[in-house]
């Protein structure tokens, strides 16, 4: 049987400040995971957390061009010696509000690579697609896109399943709901590679809290949490954090 190591990942969003930092990593300083612990605050806020063996830091985008003229935009490079092990890419906020693809995503994803940042690819749903029961379809759009197309990067990064109507809604899929998706999901790629769809972490996001978190966690295919809200509060993190797969 494959183990994968869960990923527990926090995504903070535009939110947050030094307090948080300083609060967020004290509480993580003192409690016993067994997973990998991820922050991924605003970059500015990257060199502030103390280095430890706790948590990983990542970001949260990153420029798909190398260096130059690009007023704002942040190098992979400099995330990199920010502290940053991982970026989010392709989430639906990404997508919705600043019209990033599956092309953005994977000029983001090569950038990353190769100054051995791992990318967690975000793909979800809409509620529309999900009611009219085009969930399979466009994930596999979004699959095809990315890993039929460059089946190298199933072995060096992370999937992030996030149906887009339950991020910051409130609104959870069911673990029955994001087990057949995670399958899915797997059973997809394996046409790709067997052995890489085997080992690939496939996290849930959409409206994780410490109370949900159980039910979606025993579900096999699902082997981590990429949570948005509920990683703004230390202790529900850290309770998040804390939990074992059963
Ligand atoms: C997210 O930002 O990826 C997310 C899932 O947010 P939330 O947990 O708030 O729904």
């Amino acid at each position: 049987m494959t183990v994968r190591r869960p990923l527990i990942a926090a995504n903070w969003k535009m939110n947050g400040d030094r307090e948080l930092v300083s609060a967020m990593a004290a509480t993580l300083q003192g409690i016993d995971s067994p997973h990998e612990i991820l922050i991924c605050p605003p970059v500015i806020f990257l060199s502030d957390f103390p280095k430890s063996s706790q948590y990983r830091l990542g970001a949260q985008n990153v420029s798909s061009e190398t260096a130059g003229a690009f007023t704002g935009e942040i190098s992979a490079d400099m995330i990199r010696a920010a502290g940053a092990e991982y970026v989010i890419l392709g989430h639906s906020e990404r997508r919705c509000l600043f019209a990033e693809t599956d092309a953005t995503v994977l000029q983001k994803a090569q950038q990353a690579l190769r100054v051995g940042i791992t990318p967690i690819i975000c793909f979800g749903e809409t509620l529309s697609e999900r009611q009219q029961e085009k969930t399979m379809w466009v994930l596999a759009q979004h699959l095809d896109a990315v890993y039929a197309a460059h089946p190298d990067l199933l072995a060096e990064t992370v999937i992030a399943y996030e149906p887009i109507w339950a991020i910051g809604t409130g609104l959870t899929a069911t673990p029955e709901q994001a087990q057949q998706v995670h399958a899915f999901i797997r059973q997809h790629l394996a046409r790709i590679n067997p052995e890489a769809a085997a080992k690939v972490r496939i996290l849930y996001g959409g409206s994780v809290n410490a109370d949900n978190w159980p039910t979606l966690f025993s579900q096999p295919d699902i082997d981590g949490a990429l949570v948005g809200g509920a990683s703004l509060k230390p202790a529900e993190f850290a309770a998040i954090c804390r939990m074992a797969k059963e």
